[in-house]
């Protein structure tokens, strides 16, 4: 479904992505796991066209879409929400939720989405007139998903979606990640919380200063010494 080959991307003279790779099939959970500053951010900032790399390609559903304009690629098909969640803070919940859909005409389409994200977050509905700003976190985040899924994506980027929330809420939103790829929607995950990003993930990829170091299936680097010193805590 998708396919990143070899792209280089600059920040300036900053060089923050050094020839990346990686593959997602349709139907799966990857993840990315990596320190901070790894480039995790940057690379999906590139998918979603944010961001240009200098060199390489970016094949979605075997076409090119590297550097073309970030509405061009959600209306392919790729939605992408952001890190520190990035909702409309003197818009009601609802509203948040409309802008989701903006590039779509298809008005019942649109309705039934809605239905679907009050189904998969109850919590949205109930506050659907209040004002985003006064959601608590994990309210928030389950309104940037809920806004990214309006769009109707195949494929749904996800920046660190357990930043900040506590333990529970993070079980929350992992079961909810989860709920999402059952129905379709395929899905790469950056995440600090390897271990939980690795308990849901179907392969996943290591990205150490800006290059892949290590990929596999999520049981592989589950198991591997170097991801459990590094990322797991070491145990
Ligand atoms: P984090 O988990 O901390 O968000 P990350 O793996 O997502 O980390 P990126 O945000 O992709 O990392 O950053 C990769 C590198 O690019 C870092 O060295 C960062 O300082 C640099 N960088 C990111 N954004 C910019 C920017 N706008 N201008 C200059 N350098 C940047």
């Amino acid at each position: 479904m998708l396919q990143v080959e070899s792209i280089d991307v600059f920040y300036g003279n900053i060089q923050a992505l050094k020839g990346v790779s990686l593959e997602v099939k349709k139907g799966e959970i990857v993840t990315l796991i990596g320190a901070n500053g790894a480039g995790k951010s940057t690379l999906l900032k590139t998918i979603s066209g944010l961001l240009k790399p200098k060199k390489g390609d970016i094949l979605y559903e075997g076409k090119s879409i590297a550097g073309k304009a970030a509405q061009t690629i959600v209306k392919q098909g790729i939605s992408h929400v952001p890190e520190g969640r990035r909702i409309f803070a003197n818009m009601t919940v609802e509203e948040n939720l409309e802008l989701g859909a903006f590039l779509r005409k298809d008005k019942p389409g649109i309705q039934q989405d809605f239905e679907k994200v009050y189904q998969l977050f109850p919590r949205l509905y109930e506050r659907r007139k209040q004002l985003a700003g006064t959601l608590s976190g994990g309210e928030q985040q389950m309104l940037a998903i809920g806004r990214a899924l309006m769009a109707r994506p195949r494929l749904l980027l996800l920046d660190e979606p357990s930043m900040g929330l506590a333990p529970l809420l993070v079980k929350t939103i992992f079961r909810i990640i989860e709920e999402i790829n059952s129905f379709g929607t395929t899905i790469l995950l950056v995440e600090q919380n390897a271990n939980m990003a690795l308990s849901i993930a179907d392969r996943a990829y290591v990205i150490e200063s800006g290059r892949v170091v290590l990929s596999g299936t999520a049981q592989e680097l589950n198991a591997s010494e170097q991801v459990k010193k590094a990322y797991l805590g070491g145990q």
